[in-house]
């Protein structure tokens, strides 16, 4: 059991690593003009692998890799196997776009990385261009296909659902856990301060299983024995995918969190929607031991607020998504 404890008594074991602010897609919710952070502002794979140490020292088991997307940085299965050898590191998972998974796949999974979710918030060639920017639909569904057959499963297909943009096709994504075995999520779209695309309004997790309920039938709740987070799972009747539902918004799972980030350019950030950070790219380089990392990284856990208040309004002003690690 974790010993990285923060101040409302809840156990830290999961780890979000961001090890790029670069990106090939332009999502319409996720993209603010920012600086591109330089090489050197970036965590090498030694920095970030240390502070792994630091973290498994504490109890930390589960890392996922994300981004930016993290496969735009080279040789990311060289830093997957470097975690997964961590002592104490049970699990590395990553978050992606699915753009270039066809081609890392099989690297990947050779090299430890048990499991994907990828990012797909349109089944239109179209929409999908006009969401990413990117001519890129047919290579994130070969990517799917390619992790499945590579074994790093469960893929989990993630959806931000978009009001007035991508919201008539949650039906689609749901059919897709009949007819493909998918597992997809929706994931209620947050507001980020520096993001324009929220001013159209959300579509509620409440919304979303209602929708899916009066058109496809009942969902019968499913319990995943994979995943870290505060998704919760249903099936439809005939269905061998699942059915999970991020409700980040309407419902606060705050309580339940178990997780804190290190953003790429080497900050430990305890909460995704509270701008306080500590910077632990400094010490490193200036040869700090993983216990006094590991001293960081419990003081960043100690900062960690009770819960975020997006549904009054208090919505992060600092980073975007992509600068933070999603
Ligand atoms: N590039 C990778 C990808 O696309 O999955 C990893 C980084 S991306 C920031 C991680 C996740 O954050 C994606 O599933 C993305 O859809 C989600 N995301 C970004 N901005 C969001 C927002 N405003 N509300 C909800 N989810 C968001």
């Amino acid at each position: 059991m974790s010993n990285l404890v923060d101040s409302f008594s809840r156990r830290i074991d999961y780890m979000r690593i961001s090890v790029t602010d670069r990106c090939d897609l332009r999502c319409i919710y996720c993209t603010s003009s920012f600086e591109m952070q330089s090489h050197e502002d970036i965590l090498r794979y030694e920095e970030i692998y240390r502070v792994v140490q630091a973290a498994a020292s504490l109890g930390v088991t589960k890392i996922r890799l994300t981004g930016g997307e993290p496969l735009v940085r080279l040789y990311l299965s060289n830093l997957v196997k470097m975690l997964v050898d961590v002592p104490g590191i049970e699990e590395v998972s990553m978050t992606t776009n699915g753009t270039l998974l066809a081609r890392y796949a099989a690297e990947l999974k050779s090299a430890g990385l048990k499991r994907v979710n990828v990012s797909l918030d349109s089944l239109k060639p179209q929409k999908f261009l006009s969401i990413t920017g990117g001519d890129k639909f047919n290579d994130v569904l070969t990517g799917i296909a390619e992790a499945n057959r590579v074994g790093l499963q469960p893929v989990k297909i993630n959806m931000v659902v978009l009001k007035g943009i991508n919201e008539d096709q949650i039906l689609d994504f749901a059919r897709k856990t009949i007819t493909d075995g998918w597992h997809v999520r929706y994931i209620e779209h947050m507001p980020f301060a520096n993001s324009t695309s929220h001013g159209n309004g959300l579509v509620s997790t409440a919304e979303i299983m209602n929708r899916i309920i009066n058109n496809l039938g009942e969902l019968i709740p499913h319990k995943s024995s994979v995943g870290n987070g505060p998704a919760r799972y249903y099936k439809l009747p005939s269905a061998n995918g699942t059915l999970g539902f991020i409700g980040a918004v309407t419902e606060c799972f705050c309580a339940n969190c178990n997780r804190f980030r290190l953003t790429a350019d080497g900050k430990l950030r305890p909460c995704l929607l509270d701008d306080d950070e500590i910077d632990i790219k400094e010490p490193l380089r200036r040869g700090a031991t993983i216990e006094e990392l590991a001293q960081l990284i419990q003081s960043a856990a100690s900062l960690k607020r009770a819960q975020h208040h997006l549904s009054e309004g208090d919505i992060p002003a600092g980073r975007s998504m992509r600068q933070i690690g999603g």
